[in-house]
């Protein structure tokens, strides 16, 4: 079990607050700050390097906090910072933190154990004349590595044809007269039979599950694009604490709601010469599970703190959905069984 070069585990996790990952402030339209996009397609995603990022500093909080590891701030930010005292602190490349999250010393850096993809819109939810539906589409499903299996082959999803939307069996929507609205998008549905039960999609909620749509892969872009939260947010001045005369600016956002995927690979540190993880007092085994274990503790923190850095407007929390028993093979869906602690 240990001895596994790499290990592949895929995450499931839900918007609590909008998400907004910005891109720096251009503006675009009506909106001022615009959200990180995937070139190809326009679709909003949150970057694997924000994901990073988060994880690292919770990582290095819980460690600190539960008593796992003395860790310096160099450690929590993996280079060189500047102590009060104006010198150097150099990250001690030992600990859990910069094992699994990678360092760079004067003398020498290491690569990260733990690689994060960019979080992807699995599930996207759209406000329609029979309540809340989470669209997806056959290319999302196919690049989540969620195939349909029935009697030992497997197959992709299908598109529906002609601007319709296929419901898959076992859903709890009934649209009037077969049509439903994504926003102003107005579709037909398409009685395709698809079976999602195969999917295995461990932790998303039933409520959500049960009220899944499939649209056609080029209208998916584009039912995103026009449902997202736009908000209007006031410059306040710094100095007398009162609105800035004209300085209303809007910020774009993914929805609460909102399930994404993402995966990380997780290499084992022996085959990089490393044996042992520094402790407080301690070393322990480096190890897959050890690498597991440490991004598990900056993950569980998400659903708290956010991600994105504007928790504290409202934005940001992210719910991890199978933390607890996050053991999907992306490559094949197996499970490996193996309880973690
Ligand atoms: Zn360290």
């Amino acid at each position: 079990m240990n001895n596994e070069i790499y290990k592949p585990k895929k995450y499931f996790a839900i918007a609590l607050d909008p998400i907004h990952i910005g891109t720096g402030g251009y503006r675009i339209g009506r909106v001022d700050n615009t959200i990180v996009r995937e070139p190809a397609t326009g679709i909003p995603k949150i970057p694997g390097t924000t994901i990073e990022g988060n994880c690292r500093n919770y990582a290095f909080l819980d460690a600190k906090s539960d008593g796992r590891l003395e860790g310096n701030l160099a450690c929590a930010k993996g280079k060189k910072v500047k102590g009060d005292d104006g010198k150097d602190i150099q990250p001690c490349g030992e600990c859990e933190i910069c094992i699994t999250f990678g360092y760079t010393k004067d003398d020498k850096s290491m690569q990260a154990m733990a690689s994060f993809s960019d979080a992807r819109i699995l599930f996207f939810p759209v406000a329609t004349m029979i309540g809340p539906v989470w669209v997806t589409c056959p290319m999302v499903l196919k690049d989540a590595g969620i195939r349909e299996s029935n009697n030992d082959s497997e197959k992709e999803i299908p598109e529906p044809v002609g601007n319709k939307f296929i419901i898959p069996n076992g859903c709890k929507i009934q649209p009037p007269e077969e049509k439903l609205n994504f926003g102003w998008l107005l579709l037909e549905k398409d009685n395709k039979d698809i079976n999602p039960e195969t999917w295995n999609l461990k932790g998303i909620p039933k409520d959500i599950l049960n009220r899944i749509v499939i649209v056609p892969d080029d209208l998916f872009p584009q039912i995103i694009n026009s449902n997202l939260e736009v908000r209007t947010s006031v410059s306040i001045d710094p100095l007398t604490g009162t609105a800035e005369e004209g300085a209303l600016f809007t910020y774009e956002a993914i929805p609460r709601g909102t399930v994404f995927w993402f995966e990380v690979i997780y290499q084992n540190p022996k085959y990089f010469g490393i044996d042992k993880i520094k402790t407080k007092d301690n070393e322990k085994d480096a190890n897959i599970n050890e690498i597991i274990n440490t991004v598990k503790s900056g993950l569980k923190y998400f659903e708290f703190l956010g991600v994105g850095g504007m928790s504290s407007r409202g934005f940001g929390r992210l719910k991890v959905l199978n933390l607890e028993t996050s053991n999907n093979n992306i490559e094949n869906g197996e499970e490996d069984g193996k309880s973690e602690e």
